[in-house]
């Protein structure tokens, strides 16, 4: 194994937020890996963002991501103007959002200013494919991808579609839930498919939403609405695939009509809407995140649910344990592809992934279990709508307040 140097090469596969905040973070962060070269492959056409136009794609970001990103300069300067603040979040079942079987989250009784902010994903592209921009050693190509690729400890060798041959001391595999990088690398996957998709979409509502997040559990899977800067709210809709199939066919009065149904009109009257998109929900944990040469981020290592709006969180915290693994490798002499480094990331974040994908996956069952189980979920739900220390352990979990993978960032930033 080469020790980290000046020639040192890291490829990452996959030009998405994960990959590209990795990125970020090594060549950014003098302490880190700045002279090695760090060349991201994105299958995809460069992400352009228009500030008329708000993203059929947004994520609802924790306080441990916005501080990833302000690791980067990019939060107060970029992101924050445009990320819309959510500080209340209720979550019910049944007719009454107000009822039995609902729990309601302030941040103020957590002394925050907010419980996290709404981020649009080619916003947040866009702005670290800008940053990168910036470092002679860090080079995009979008339209690329990865056919081949032979790992050993001394590195690995990727041949590209554009018929290149690249030699690296470590593959990074950030290309999303279903890899090629990871099935080219035979790395097995514990998955799970609960014949579910999720419909997106923004949507008008006749009541504002005060910067509240409202999640109903529906027997057929939750409806999220997550609070807009332009007063709109984007809908994350989960379903059985036929019935997804069945709302992404109707019109759009059609389909407003069952969306006003399910949502039980806790934002009063809906509409119009914008146009549908439509994502398979799957979840897939990897039982290994590292081979000899390569190792995996993002929901290339694991995705889960959306229903907690978590996975880009996740995501992000192994951006920043990975590299304040490479950035300690650096300092010791050691190779940015030595194995004990990669199994040392892979230690520090697969316990706390796979203890949030079984909560989430436990989560989305028991609300799809039969009525009968209903008064059970409404028992449950009270009592923990009651408990000061549950919901503040919650809602502090949740923020990834003090997460320990953003330690050395903070000391970076001092
Ligand atoms: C409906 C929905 C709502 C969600 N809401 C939230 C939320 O509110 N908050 C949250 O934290 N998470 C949320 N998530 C989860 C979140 O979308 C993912 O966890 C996140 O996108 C993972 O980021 P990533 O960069 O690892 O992967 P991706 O975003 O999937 O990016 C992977 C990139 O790799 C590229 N790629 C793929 N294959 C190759 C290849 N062979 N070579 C090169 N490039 C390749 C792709 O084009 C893509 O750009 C949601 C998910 C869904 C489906």
């Amino acid at each position: 194994m080469r020790r980290a140097n000046a020639a040192s090469t890291i490829l990452i596969a996959g030009g998405g937020p994960v990959g590209l905040t990795v990125a970020a973070l090594l060549v950014a962060d003098r302490s880190i890996a700045p002279d090695a070269s760090v060349r991201i492959l994105e299958s995809r056409p460069e992400a352009v963002w228009d500030p008329d136009v708000t993203d059929a794609r947004v994520y609802a970001l924790s306080r441990a991501s916005q501080q990833t990103l302000d690791s980067l300069g990019l939060w107060q300067t970029t992101l924050k103007r445009r990320a819309s603040a959510y500080r209340r979040m209720r979550v019910w079942e049944g007719e009454n959002p107000d009822g039995r079987a609902s729990l309601d989250f302030a941040s103020a009784d957590i002394g925050e200013p907010d419980l996290g902010h709404i981020v649009e994903d080619s916003l947040l592209r866009h702005t670290l494919q800008e940053l990168l921009a910036r470092f002679g050693n860090a080079r995009l190509d979008f339209g690329v991808s990865i056919e081949s690729v032979r790992s050993t400890n001394r590195g690995t060798t990727a041949k590209l579609s554009n018929g290149e041959t690249v030699e690296a001391d470590l593959l990074v595999a950030a290309d999303g839930g279903a890899s090629r990088v990871r099935s080219l690398l035979d790395l097995p996957v514990a998955a799970c498919d609960p014949d579910q998709a999720a419909l997106v979409a923004h949507v008008a509502s006749e009541f504002a939403h005060a910067e509240t997040a409202l999640q109903r559990f529906l027997p057929t899977g939750p409806l999220a609405f997550l609070p807009l800067t332009d007063g709109r709210s984007s809908i994350v809709w989960s379903l059985p695939r036929a019935e997804a199939d069945r709302l992404t066919a109707l019109p759009d009065a059609g389909f407003l009509e069952a969306l006003q149904a399910a949502s039980g009109n806790v934002l009063g009257r809906l509409g119009p809407i914008s146009a549908r998109t439509r994502f398979t929900l799957g979840t897939v944990h990897a039982q290994r995140y590292c081979a000899p040469g390569a190792v995996l981020v993002g929901d290339a290592a694991h995705s889960v649910h959306p229903l907690a709006g978590q996975g880009m969180n996740l995501g992000l915290l192994d951006a920043a344990c990975l590299a304040a693994e490479l950035g300690r490798a650096r300092q010791r002499g050691d190779g940015y592809g030595d194995p004990a480094v990669l199994r040392r990331y892979e230690r520090r974040r697969k316990g706390d992934n796979l203890t949030m994908l079984l909560a989430f996956d436990a989560l989305d069952r028991l609300f799809r279990l039969p009525g009968s189980a209903s008064p059970l979920r409404a028992f449950g739900l009270g009592v923990v709508d009651r408990s000061r220390v549950a919901k503040r352990f919650l809602m502090r979990r949740a923020l990834g307040i003090d997460h320990p993978a953003l330690r050395p960032l903070r000391r970076a930033a001092a």
